[in-house]
Parts: C-alpha cells; sequence; structure tokens
C-alpha cells in the first residue's frame, strides 16, 4: 500500500566539523522522532563513520535511517549521495578516501567525532573533511549510480558550494536523480525561482547542522517503502510514487 513519508534526506552528525557536538546518534534519533519524521538520511561532509551508529541508535523507534554522505566535488560544489545499504555506502567513501587530501585543523575547522549508539566516543576522524575531494562532479555523480544509490545536488539555491554557485548552471549532462532546495526557500517558492528547471524533481530538507534544526525542512514522499529505489520512483512518478505536492 503507498503511503506519506514524511523524510528529511539531508542532516549531519558531530562527524562533520561544522555540526554541533549535541548531534550524536541518540540524541539526533530523538529529535527526529519528536519532529515526527518517518525517514532521515545522514549526510556528513565526506564521511560515513556515524551512520551505522545512527542506524543502531533508531532501533526500535518507526524511524528509517538511509545511508549517506554529503560529497564535495573537485569544483567545490556539494553532493548528496543516497544508499540502501551500508556496504554500497561502504564503497563510495573508499573512492571519496582515496582522493581527499588533507589532515583537520581542529581549532580552525571543529571537532571530527565518532559516537555510537551510546553516546561514547569512539574515536575521531582527522582527515580534512571540511576540503574538496579531487574527484569531477560528473564522475562522483556515476560512482553514486554505479553503485545503486541516487545522486542529488545539493542546496541548489544557496550561494556558496551548489551547482549554481560554483558552476552557473545546472549541467544538463550530469543526470542528477532530483535537486535539492533549502528549508529557508522552501518547494513552492523554488519551483516560481527556478522556471528553467521544471524538468527536475525538487525536494526539500533541513541539512540540520543543529538539533534544532532537524526536521525544519522536509519532504513528504508516497511510498509502498521507504528505500532507495522507490524514492528513485517518486522522483519519476512512477506506478503512483510521487513527491507531494507536484
Ligand atoms: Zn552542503
Ligand atoms: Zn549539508
Amino acid at each position: 500500500m503507498i503511503r506519506a513519508f514524511r523524510c528529511d534526506l539531508h542532516m549531519h552528525t558531530c562527524l562533520s566539523p561544522c555540526a554541533g557536538l549535541d548531534m550524536y546518534p541518540s540524541a539526533l534519533v530523538g529529535r527526529a522522532v519528536a519532529e515526527k519524521l518517518d525517514v532521515i538520511a545522514i549526510c556528513d561532509h565526506n564521511a560515513s563513520e556515524n551512520v551505522p551508529h545512527v542506524i543502531r541508535a533508531a532501533r526500535g523507534h518507526a524511524l528509517v535511517v538511509l545511508p549517506g554522505m554529503e560529497i564535495t566535488s573537485r569544483e567545490e560544489v556539494h553532493l548528496l549521495a543516497l544508499f540502501d545499504r551500508m556496504d554500497f555506502l561502504q564503497r563510495l567513501q573508499d573512492i571519496v578516501y582515496s582522493h581527499l587530501p588533507g589532515i583537520n585543523d581542529e581549532s580552525r575547522f571543529g571537532c571530527q567525532a565518532i559516537v555510537n549508539e551510546l553516546d561514547e566516543v569512539e574515536g575521531f576522524n582527522n582527515r580534512l573533511l571540511i576540503g574538496a575531494t579531487e574527484v569531477a562532479l560528473a564522475d562522483l555523480v556515476r560512482h553514486v549510480h554505479d553503485l545503486g544509490g541516487i545522486a542529488i545536488a545539493s542546496h541548489i539555491d544557496r550561494e556558496s558550494f551548489s551547482v549554481i554557485s560554483q558552476l552557473g548552471f545546472v549541467d544538463p549532462e550530469i543526470p542528477f536523480d532530483a535537486l535539492e532546495i533549502s528549508g529557508r526557500t522552501g518547494l513552492a517558492r523554488a519551483r516560481r525561482k527556478y522556471p528553467e528547471l521544471a524538468n527536475y524533481p525538487f525536494l526539500a530538507s533541513s541539512d540540520a547542522h543543529r538539533i534544532e534544526e532537524i526536521g525544519k525542512g522536509f519532504t513528504e514522499f508516497f511510498l509502498e517503502e521507504p528505500s532507495v529505489h522507490e524514492l528513485k520512483m517518486a522522483f519519476s512518478g512512477q506506478a503512483g510514487r510521487r513527491i507531494a505536492g507536484f
């Protein structure tokens, strides 16, 4: 049976240097449940070590956690990659780490904490997660698709790290599955602002870096079950799957 799922498919954890330390797995899950979200995706910058901990923290709750990552391309464009399975995300992680130079300067960029579902600090990631990979945007999208994931251009309405801010336009040669709009702009306003992008599915997410931001942007999807495969069907309006309001 197809039903509505409230999805916030872009949020960070305390692993991202720019996110709050209050974004540890159990707190994040608690807030997502309180915000009545059905599905969240964890998308830390160029990293994924906290994803399994958030998945475990969500056990026993009516909340589905999709494995994801927000990758920075060579052009400094942010790209969301979402998967159904952790092992495919792990394969993308291997590609990202082999093309991500630099060491984090904690005093400058922030702490990158790996925290488990019991709120225990398991360690710190010392890579330069705030930096850009050496992989071109088009190649990143290809890697995500090769691994069965979906590739969404992050916050296209923002003035930094978006495909429009960095490249000037949404390249039709790059097969994005959807374009993300910030919670602040919202889907209806974005449709008026970007008439030239009418052929792309839009979704809104919170891009939460602080606990109180979780659920401040979300998209309602009509799906049979919350999975990347079903989200893909909703993006193309297949077999009754769809995004609410479009
Ligand atoms: Zn971003
Ligand atoms: Zn983000």
